[in-house]
């Protein structure tokens, strides 16, 4: 069995109707309840819920402080080439967009190591645009290799890559892939991937799996939320996110919130998520899957991200740069997307002290 089971089990769920039939006692009953189902998840991210969430925030901080305690782990990423054959609506890297585009070699790469590793930051996620040409597996375990000598943990998010290449991979020391759905809806996931290798819907649905396959410690899924109704899109990252946990209990499975952020090119058709939606899923996903850690980008705002610390936020990434080249400023590209938190490592983490909790630079360390 796949996770493509799961999804299409939902294919013809009325998802609106079921959403709009949850009233609030049935959000008061499931709040008072330990244990949550997967149509409890769903209840508490209708419309009905939305006034229930301070009760919904009490519950999620305390379990997230039992499973967690007072500690944000903070990463960077370091992107090493933004070549894509890809042509994603949402995307800066698009294949049409005209961009610089810029591979680092392993030289670079070691520049841009040595002036983020300065900032304190020990995890580090690599980032490539999706092409076999200009970033094939090869190139990305050496360049692993490379980010090894100065961090703890090296996690990517590149091209999926086949369950040999992931074992390839988690061998040669890297430690966690992410790889987001972008749309669990495949219709909309037909829409905005226009063409290139990403168009196959069941290959990437299939990716996290293979990660977890190949032994890797920690993977990583999430929704592009902008691109369909958020509310299932968040539902189906929860449903992954749960299958991959019961399915593969020794890997760290963890779930992202990336909103839609302004980048080269236009996409029109932005179904917005609010700040309080973004809450309102966060808290349900930490009631669903307390011991899942969550993770919140640079794409937010400063002040929304440190208010998230408390609710069950227990990843930030900090100082990030989203362009090649660009922490050591010589080779720089435009970047991915914009970032909405410009703070600098140091800044975040007297943000997370300020709010009485522990920025953690490492976790964990390979022995
Ligand atoms: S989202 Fe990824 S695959 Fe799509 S255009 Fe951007 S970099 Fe390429």
């Amino acid at each position: 069995m796949s996770f493509y089971e799961v999804v299409s089990g939902y294919k013809d769920f009325d998802f609106n109707g079921f959403l709009s039939s949850v009233n609030s006692e049935r959000v008061r009953v499931i709040l008072s309840n330990d244990k949550i189902s997967d149509m409890d998840f769903l209840a508490l991210l209708s419309p009905a819920a939305q006034g229930h969430l301070e009760h919904m925030a009490e519950k999620a901080r305390r379990l997230s402080l039992n499973h967690f305690g007072k500690a944000v782990l903070l990463y960077a990423p370091i992107y090493i080439s933004n070549y894509c054959i890809n042509r994603c609506a949402y995307c800066g890297f698009n294949h049409d967009n005209s961009i610089s585009r810029k591979r680092l070699t392993m030289e670079e790469i070691e520049q841009e190591a040595i002036e983020l590793s300065k900032t304190g930051i020990r995890h580090v996620l690599l980032l490539t645009g999706e092409s076999k040409k200009h970033s094939p597996a090869d190139y990305i375990i050496e360049a692993s290799r490379v980010l090894r000598r100065h961090f703890d943990s090296v996690t990517i998010e590149v091209s999926p890559l086949t369950l040999e290449e992931y074992v390839h991979a988690a061998k040669s020391g890297i430690d966690g892939v992410t790889v987001y759905q972008e749309a669990y809806d495949e219709e909309v996931y037909d829409e905005v991937h226009l063409s290139g290798p990403k168009k196959d819907y069941r290959f990437r649905l299939d990716t996290p799996e293979r990660a977890c396959r190949a032994n890797m410690r920690s993977v990583n899924v999430g929704a592009l939320l902008g691109l369909s109704d958020w509310r299932r899109e968040a539902f189906m990252t929860g449903m992954h996110a749960n299958y991959l946990q019961d399915k593969y209990p020794s890997t760290e499975i963890s779930v992202s919130f990336p909103r839609i952020r302004p980048h080269a090119g236009v996409f029109e058709k932005v179904s917005g998520v609010s700040d309080i939606q973004l809450v309102q899923t966060i808290l349900a996903m930490r009631l669903f899957m307390p011991h899942v850690s969550q993770n919140i980008s640079t794409r937010e705002t400063a002040t929304f991200r440190d208010n998230l610390i408390p609710l069950g936020i227990n990843k930030f990434s900090a100082g990030s740069c989203t362009e090649v080249g660009g922490y050591s400023g010589a080779q720089a590209t435009e970047a991915q997307f914009e970032i909405s938190d410009g703070r600098s490592v140091g800044d975040v983490c007297e943000a997370i002290l300020a709010r009485g909790y522990q920025p953690l630079f490492k976790n964990w360390m390979s022995i």
